[in-house]
């Protein structure tokens, strides 16, 4: 017997519940756990019309003797946290007092800081390898494929890597003004933030997104698109576990259109985190901002086009400079045709079901608490075209500095 619990029936939980009910054979008894019990029944009963049984619960992950009583009573092997990061240290916890190994896509923040870092998460290490669990961080794509295209360039592709820059392109259009592609609160925390990139064991800033270049993506769909310097969180824990790196970067594409209007939102305050008084009631303007936006979930229908997310690498093998791209490509509308969602939810949504294979086969079976690159990435990368996200090599040249 296989089961798990997914926590969170958002954009990308759906995904993941949705793809993990295509393996029965890994994934025998499927739990969808949120807040919103009806969001989890919605689910549950489109997967019931194409005869999947899945089972649902309400829960507020924000409290440790609720998740535990409900872990005690459904007895899942893996708890995939597909809630926001403000939920991982309370999952994390609940995971270890009922003995459950625990997935998740994004690392912790706080609620009233925004910034996201692993420390709070690798502090649960010695916890976790006590309790013989594994608690696998950020295996989405971007925290996640990314960090295994890292380890499988490094282990098979290159002696040395040099530098890594992971582009991720969204060439996709829902015809919205604005709208951002996954929760657009925790979407905009990160985009607003002042970039970061790591070179020769020193973090250096820029102004938030003041660094851009043109780049020319593989796919003639995503074309050349401008791509922005932002700091994302699979920066931090590479920059620690790539053997011989010198620097990392993330870029991001985003339209003008995008970005004019982030700026209007940013210079009017909307997108801040600090409460403001309004006719007697605390408002968090950025929460106020999400209930103003299009669900991300509801964009699928809508979106054209494709995404393409990968790393760039430079390294050395047999005493040659090589380049390499190693990259997915989705297409918008054939993720909502599988898994009725866009291709961003889909890309962050299965990820975790393969990461979740891994535990239950044994392959990343290993107590303690990891990030992706330091599991061995081959079952995981083989794995991944057969779940839905096929990847690609391709000889490439080095980024231009800007
Ligand atoms: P959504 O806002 O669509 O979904 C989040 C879900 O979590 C909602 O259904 C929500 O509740 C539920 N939730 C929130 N708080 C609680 C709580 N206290 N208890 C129980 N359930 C709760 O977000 P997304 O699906 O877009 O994103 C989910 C996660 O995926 C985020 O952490 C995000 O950062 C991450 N992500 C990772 C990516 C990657 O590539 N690594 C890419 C994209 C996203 P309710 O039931 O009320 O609806």
């Amino acid at each position: 017997m296989s089961r798990i619990l997914v926590v969170g029936a958002g954009g990308v939980g759906s995904v993941t519940v949705r793809k993990a009910a295509q393996f029965p054979d890994v994934f025998s008894d499927i739990w969808l756990a949120s807040r919103t019990k009806s969001r989890c029944d919605a689910i549950a009963s489109d997967l019931a019309a194409d005869g999947k049984t899945i089972h649902t619960a309400s829960l507020d992950a924000d409290d440790v003797r609720a998740t535990v009583k409900l872990l005690e009573e459904v007895r899942p092997t893996v708890l995939l946290n597909l809630a926001l990061p403000y939920q991982d240290l309370p999952l994390m916890d609940a995971c270890l007092e009922a003995g459950v190994h625990y997935v998740d896509t994004a690392n912790y923040e706080p609620r009233d800081v925004a910034k996201f870092e692993y420390k709070w998460q690798w502090a649960y290490r010695e916890r976790f390898e006590k309790a013989g669990l594994t608690a696998i961080l950020g295996c989405g794509f971007d925290p996640g494929v990314t960090n295994a295209f890292c380890a499988y360039a490094a282990k098979h592709y290159f002696d040395e890597i040099r530098t890594v820059d992971i582009l991720d392109a969204n060439a996709g259009d829902h015809g919205r003004p604005f709208a951002t592609n996954f929760n657009p609160e925790i979407n905009i925390r990160e985009i607003t933030q002042r970039g970061r990139y790591w070179e020769k064991g020193v973090w250096k800033e820029t102004d938030p997104l003041s660094v851009h270049l043109p780049y020319a993506f593989p796919h003639e769909q995503v074309g050349t698109r401008e791509i922005y310097l932002l700091f994302h969180e699979e920066l931090e824990s590479l920059a620690l576990n790539l053997r011989g790196l010198e620097r990392i970067r993330f870029w991001m594409t985003f339209s003008q259109n995008y970005l004019t209007h982030l700026r209007v939102l940013e210079n009017v305050g909307m997108t801040s985190i600090e409460p403001v008084m309004y006719q007697g009631h605390s408002v968090i303007p950025i929460e106020f901002l999400k209930a103003l936006l299009p669900d991300p979930a509801s964009l699928g229908p809508d979106t054209k086009g494709k995404t393409c997310i990968g790393c760039l690498v430079t390294g050395t093998k047999a005493g040659k400079e090589e380049t390499k791209f190693i990259y997915n490509i989705c297409d918008h509308e054939a993720c909502y045709r599988e898994l009725k969602s866009q291709a961003i939810s889909y890309t962050a949504g299965v990820p975790p079901v393969v990461g979740a294979k891994q535990l239950l086969t044994g392959a990343w079976l290993r107590p303690g608490v990891w990030n992706i690159e330091e599991l061995n990435p081959d079952p995981f990368m083989n794995d991944l075209g057969a779940f839905g996200l096929p990847w690609e090599l391709r000889e490439a040249d080095p980024l231009a500095v800007p």
